[in-house]
């Protein structure tokens, strides 16, 4: 089977040795690309390290909401150029996005705002995809990805609505049913509900585990498939292949 993982974070799945063995548990499974996020400036390299060492693993590089508040803003432009001058050996700017559940206050949510907003712009500006998080600002994602006229976006593990997960489907996005979709009926129902057409999948490995003890690798991913076959009432195949030739729609 055709399969493909577009949010993990590989460099989260243990020592060198364990990142290899699930990376070939991965490739046995049937998956042929890993995406691997980063999230802040340590796991940038790291993931860049990844994609040279294994075939199958591409790099998404990006700072996560909380970068925001966390880094100087020289640091930050320090980041963007780093990002813009690795734009040959990347796939994606991930894992970016807001995360209110993370910033209370006014100002922090602005300077998540504006950190946001200077990578979608970059996205755009070397032709990127983008891989997004939003954890309680779900909406102003969407709005802003709309409004800075992104065409390349994979949103990952979204919670919004059915109707604005349909928003954002209509707006060319492509939206990940992730690894504990079992155990989710949040996700069930977008499986259900979405067309095959703007689906992905992923693990967000280690963490969106099948049991919520457990934790999640890419070659999980072949369960998932399994899971919205059941749900739409199709053959794994099938489900795979149409997932698999939207990946490569996104990312050719
Ligand atoms: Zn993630």
């Amino acid at each position: 089977m055709l399969l493909v993982d577009v949010h993990a974070h590989l460099d989260l799945l243990g020592n060198d040795r364990e990142i290899a063995a699930a990376v070939e548990r991965a490739a046995a499974a049937g998956v042929k690309s890993i995406i691997s996020n980063s999230v802040d400036p340590k796991s940038m390299r790291k993931t860049l390290e990844l994609h040279q060492r294994f075939g199958i693993v591409k790099a998404a590089l990006g700072l996560y909401p909380t970068e925001a508040s966390r880094l100087s803003a020289a640091a930050i432009e320090g980041e963007l150029n780093f990002i813009r001058s690795c734009r040959d050996r990347i796939a994606a700017l991930g894992e970016i996005g807001l995360d209110y559940q993370e910033a209370k206050l006014e100002k922090d949510r602005r300077q998540q705002q504006v950190l946001f907003e200077r990578q979608l712009e970059l996205a755009n500006h070397i032709g990127k995809p983008v891989i997004v998080h939003s954890r309680q600002a779900e909406k102003g994602v969407v709005e802003t990805l709309i409004r800075l006229g992104c065409k390349k976006v994979v949103m990952h593990a979204f919670h919004g609505s059915l109707k604005l997960a349909e928003k954002a489907a209509g707006a060319g996005f492509y939206i990940t049913i992730p690894t504990n979709i079992p155990r989710s009926s949040h996700f069930q129902a977008f499986a259900k509900a979405l067309p095959l057409s703007r689906l992905l999948t992923e693990t967000d490995a280690p963490y969106l585990a099948i049991h919520r003890e457990g934790s999640s690798e890419p070659a999980h991913v072949a369960a998932t498939i399994a899971r919205i076959a059941t749900v739409k009432g199709m053959v794994p195949e099938e489900v795979a292949n149409v997932v698999f030739s939207n990946y490569q729609n996104l990312f050719a």
